[in-house]
């Protein structure tokens, strides 16, 4: 029996996955990151990665036909021509290229996606003025390099990571823009679909993990994409909420949408079925994220509660209370203003009814993102998977039935890992 490697490389750890053929779980492993210092990043992620190896059986490793690896969006490094770091990481959520937003400006188109503090690109510019830059050879995401620490080749992506670099997914080459006025000495890497196979697994780790030889490892993607793949939404119309501390919402869809007013853009999906079958068009993952969310619910009820006080509400009733659920002052979708300020007035002395107000006005906001996606041109919304913590939560889910008047599922797996397992199938 055939097997298929995952390895997701979240914000909070790592995890590993594998399936067989039919997309049966086999076996699962985890490596949580303890407080690791920055300057140990890349020696910390081979620790991890090699950790999650080592936790599958001998049984299963030996049958695993292709592996997948998908890392936080927009982490990003510099190595040297034999594929060592030169300097730290930059992480996802690291700011401190907003000040060559402005030389960047320059470069990049009006309102283009790599216009932001925690880009890629804009990454890429602050490691050039590093003095260790002249040592780099490469410009890899935390993807890239790891699976270079299982196929051994240096300079490739996939086209999920490198959208936030400016890679252009409509065209599937680098904008002129970017190759012609970056100017930068640096190799930037050649762009794959996710899941492709880079190439077999190096002789050293299938020795040492007792892998198959012709082990292919495969291109990456990123964790929230890894996370879409996991529902098994796979036709245009299906839609996969996350209802983590955010609120995120992506739609597949045959039509290309971007408008950076409301922080929308697509990925290009990675549909394997193009290949056999010419007729069908390219596929498009359009989304948004606002800014409420669970984090909201946790400012004012334990977990415990959430349960308890949602058994008391009755969800065909509608609650009367209009609030907009925020931590603080800020929103870009489906509305976008900075200053939209929280409204969670009025508060009834009743915990349930309050909560009640919460939950029917989170769904209100999710199922306004989707009509503002499907007004910019995606395709009409026929059914919702759902993903993370307010997953589990019945009463919300009929609730937001009620707003987005198409069937609301949990979805049945839900770890990035289990996606990119997926995507090492497919690609295979
Ligand atoms: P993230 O990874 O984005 O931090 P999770 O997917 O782990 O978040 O989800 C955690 C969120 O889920 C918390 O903010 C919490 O308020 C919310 N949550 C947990 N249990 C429930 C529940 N029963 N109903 C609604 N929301 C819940």
């Amino acid at each position: 029996m055939s097997l298929y490697l995952g390895i997701d490389f979240g914000t909070s750890g790592a995890r590993c996955v594998v399936i067989d053929r039919e997309g049966q779980v086999q076996a699962e492993g985890r490596y949580p990151f303890n407080m690791v210092t920055v300057a140990d990043l890349p020696s910390s992620w081979h620790e991890a990665l090699l950790a999650l190896l080592g936790q599958i059986s001998l049984d299963i490793r030996k049958r695993i036909k292709a592996i997948a690896i998908n890392g936080t969006s927009a982490t990003v490094m510099l190595c040297d021509a034999a594929g060592k770091p030169v300097d730290t990481p930059l992480l996802y959520n690291d700011g401190r290229g907003a000040g060559l937003l402005e030389q960047l400006k320059n470069i990049a188109p009006p309102n283009h996606t790599v216009l932001s503090a925690t880009s890629s690109l804009v990454k890429l510019l602050w490691f050039s003025q590093l003095t260790t830059f002249p040592q780099a050879r490469y410009f890899l995401h935390q993807a890239d390099w790891l699976g270079f620490l299982l196929h051994g080749q240096l300079g490739i992506s996939d086209y999920h990571n490198a959208l936030k670099l400016g890679y252009d997914i409509e065209k599937l080459k680098y904008p002129d823009w970017l190759t012609k006025k970056l100017n930068l000495a640096i190799e930037l890497p050649k762009i794959l679909t996710p899941g492709e196979p880079v190439g077999t697994i190096t002789e050293e780790i299938a020795t040492r993990f007792n892998f198959p030889s012709d082990c292919l490892i495969c291109a990456g993607t990123t964790d929230s994409i890894a996370a879409f793949l996991a529902s098994g939404a796979k036709t245009p119309g299906e839609a996969v909420t996350s209802l983590g501390s955010t609120l995120a919402v992506k739609l597949l869809s045959r039509t290309y949408v971007e408008d950076s007013r409301y922080g929308i853009y697509s990925h290009r999906f990675p549909n394997f079925g193009q290949e056999t079958n010419k007729q069908e068009k390219d596929l498009w993952l359009v989304g948004g994220a606002s800014n409420t969310g669970g984090a909201v619910l946790r400012h004012f009820f334990s977990n415990a509660e959430l349960e308890s006080l949602s058994r008391e509400i009755d969800p065909g009733k509608i609650s009367e209370l209009d609030y907009y659920p925020l931590l603080k002052a800020g929103e870009r979708f489906p509305i976008n203003d900075a200053n939209l300020q929280p409204q969670l007035e009025p508060r009834p002395e009743n915990n349930a009814e309050f909560l009640h107000g919460l939950l029917e006005s989170i769904a209100r906001i999710e199922a306004r993102g989707y009509e503002l996606l499907q007004e910019l041109g995606a395709d009409k919304l026929n059914w919702v998977y759902t993903a993370g913590g307010g997953a589990a939560n019945p009463t919300w889910t009929a609730i937001r039935q009620r707003y987005l008047k198409v069937p609301v599922k949990s979805s049945v797996n839900t770890e990035a890992a289990y996606g990119s397992a997926l995507l090492a199938m497919q690609g295979t």
